[in-house]
């Protein structure tokens, strides 16, 4: 009885004085979560769920793990948070130099932030300072492909998928930028000069104008959920170096793991000259993100006026998100992420592919722990959340696309128990 008086009060408060995200001011339906513990979240009125999104790609240890936990307990007694402007401090040198490490050779400097949309206006200002450094102010467009996500703020924005994103809502608001064809050669598919002739295209008459090439590598998130060959990114650096523009690639959602290698670049052996992180830097625990950039391009702002790069966010290098952000990719280091996570892709390969056959879906594909049904149309939230609720599980679809990216340490009864209630759940509502 207690509990659910406290649930209708926390949904009805909630209704009262809080805005969710993509939300009218009244989001509906909306579920309490009283507790996080490996891969379930416990909702206020006692239900158990497994979670299939890791909290939007972040929590790929899973709830409260605790390593992380005991970092951030650590870091707590000594330096929560410090201003960055002229000090410095242990976990934040560590982090950089780890990143530095861990990334694609030739990303030799950080910058950190607080979010992924802010690491990729950083990465955007720096291929803008770089050419102004080097008088060419008349590079300001950037070209990217249909099909992507980077972010909410104005200059991301700009640059997502120009039909699911924002920008006929904000005609006029968004700067004008140049897209090319989304990758259409799959995973797994040859690479061919065609799939790339738009790109070639459009780099060989703006070369003058574009500051940059910006893209998801091998998997577009949030603007649909597309994974494309890797052999892509090869013929895409190439074209970058000949028409001399700046490579940066938004690893923000594929970082950390998520499709198999530690980071989708790997997967082409392909070095960007600028790259941001986020979303699992801190294994879901806090907000934290990085803009890499190549030793050239750090010299080249720093050599010519201004010589500083003209951004600084108050909690830059939070001390506490830095303490767990080591502590992650300590975990990562130390755990058979990558078998984990080849084991996840293969059972969701055998699990998903039956939804294949159920009306009203158009495509089932898989990647890393990433498994996507898309659907010939968009799917009702009203109906579909609860009915995911009922079968003990957090799926949070958006539009066509029904999707799950599970902790990596999600075990196989648990994943069976995720996609037999995607399974269930569409064969009952995806062609309605
Ligand atoms: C989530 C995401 C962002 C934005 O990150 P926020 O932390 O939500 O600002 C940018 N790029 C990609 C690829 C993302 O998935």
């Amino acid at each position: 009885m207690a509990r659910t008086t406290s649930e209708n009060s926390l949904i009805e408060r909630d209704a009262r004085s809080v805005w969710h995200p993509y939300a009218p001011p009244v989001a509906s339906p909306i579920f309490g979560v009283q507790s996080a513990q490996g891969v379930r979240l416990t909702l206020t009125d006692g239900r158990e769920l497994i979670d299939g999104m890791s909290s939007w790609w972040a929590a790929i240890h899973g709830y409260r793990h605790p390593r992380i936990e005991e970092a951030l307990r650590h870091q707590l007694e000594t330096l929560p948070h410090v201003m960055f402007g002229g000090l410095t401090h242990e976990p934040a040198v560590q982090l950089c130099e780890e990143l530095v490490r861990l990334t694609p050779v030739g990303l030799e400097r950080v910058f950190l932030s607080d979010s992924g949309s802010v690491a990729m206006e950083v990465a955007i200002k720096v291929a803008f300072q770089y050419w102004l450094a080097q008088g060419h102010p008349n590079r300001q467009k950037l070209l990217t492909v249909r099909g992507g996500y980077h972010g909410d703020t104005f200059a991301t924005m700009a640059i997502c998928d120009p039909v699911n994103g924002m920008h006929d809502f904000f005609r006029g608001i968004l700067p004008d930028h140049l897209f090319a064809e989304r990758p259409s050669c799959r995973f797994n598919e040859v690479c061919e000069d065609r799939h790339l002739a738009d790109m070639e295209k459009q780099l060989a008459s703006h070369s003058g104008e574009i500051a940059a090439v910006v893209l998801e590598p091998v998997v577009q998130g949030a603007g649909g959920m597309w994974f494309y060959s890797p052999a892509y990114l090869t013929r895409l650096r190439a074209l970058c170096d000949q028409h001399k523009v700046l490579l940066i690639f938004d690893e923000i959602a594929t970082g950390f793991g998520r499709t198999g290698e530690l980071f989708a670049a790997t997967h082409a052996k392909v070095s960007p000259d600028i790259m941001s992180v986020g979303k699992s830097l801190t294994g879901g625990t806090l907000s934290l993100a990085a803009t890499l950039v190549t030793e050239r391009v750090a010299e080249t702002i720093g050599q010519s006026d201004p010589g500083a790069l003209m951004h600084g966010p108050t909690f830059m290098g939070n001390p506490l998100a830095c303490a767990a952000a080591l502590a992650s990719l300590d975990l990562l280091g130390q755990e058979p992420w990558q078998q984990r996570v080849q084991a996840i892709e293969k059972q969701l390969q055998v699990d998903l592919e039956p939804c294949r056959d159920l009306a009203g879906v158009e495509d089932v594909r898989v990647l890393g722990a990433i498994g996507v049904v898309e659907l010939r149309d968009p799917v009702d939230m009203a109906v579909i959340q609860p009915a995911f609720v009922e079968q003990g599980i957090w799926i949070r679809p958006f539009g066509k696309l029904v999707y799950t990216m599970p902790p990596f340490i999600i075990g196989p009864n648990d994943l069976s128990q995720l996609t037999q209630g995607i399974s269930r759940v569409l064969a009952q509502h995806a062609s309605c």
